[in-house]
């Protein structure tokens, strides 16, 4: 969904989006059914735990450096290709609440990302993506995050 602004290549590299720690663990995706059983048949192990009407998965093994990975990545990146949940495909954008309204913000855990100027990421939502991104929160409101103030906020829903 963003492939047009961050290069394919660099995610590919990166992975940090995938990898959680105790402070952002309240970000991992949840998964329908379908998702869960194709992680599952990937990696057996994996554990989840239902949240919103789908699944998240139970984080409880750590690397040496305390981090969560995703269960649903794998060397090559993510199993789940374009059928990935909404806000991976939208990350590092995300959508928020703040006092009743739904704000885009951009998370800063990808320095490719944040680094870009403020106008050429705000362009890029006024492409189109911002409009899917509410109407997609309209229908699934459990995608939706609390305002979390370390996130800048790019456009307000109005
Ligand atoms: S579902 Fe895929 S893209 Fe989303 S956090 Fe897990 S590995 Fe990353």
């Amino acid at each position: 969904m963003i492939k047009k602004l961050l290069n394919p290549q660099t995610c590919e590299k990166c992975k940090l989006c995938c990898v959680f720690d105790i402070y952002d663990i309240w970000n991992t995706p949840i998964f329908s059914e379908n998702m869960k059983n194709k992680i599952i048949s990937f990696s057996p192990q994996s554990k989840f735990i239902r949240k919103d009407g789908g699944y998240i998965f139970k984080a409880e093994n750590t690397d040496s450096y305390g981090n969560f990975k995703c269960p649903a990545l794998s060397e090559k990146g993510c199993i789940l290709g374009d059928d990935k949940p909404f806000i991976c495909r939208i990350f590092p954008y995300m959508i928020m609440e703040l006092n009743g309204m739904k704000v885009i913000t951009a998370a800063s855990v990808c320095s490719e990302f944040y680094n870009r100027p403020l106008s050429q990421l705000v362009d890029f939502l006024k492409d189109g993506l911002a409009d899917e991104i509410f109407s997609h929160a309209d229908a699934y409101p459990e995608i939706i995050r609390p305002y979390n103030e370390n996130y800048p906020i790019l456009l307000i829903h109005n």
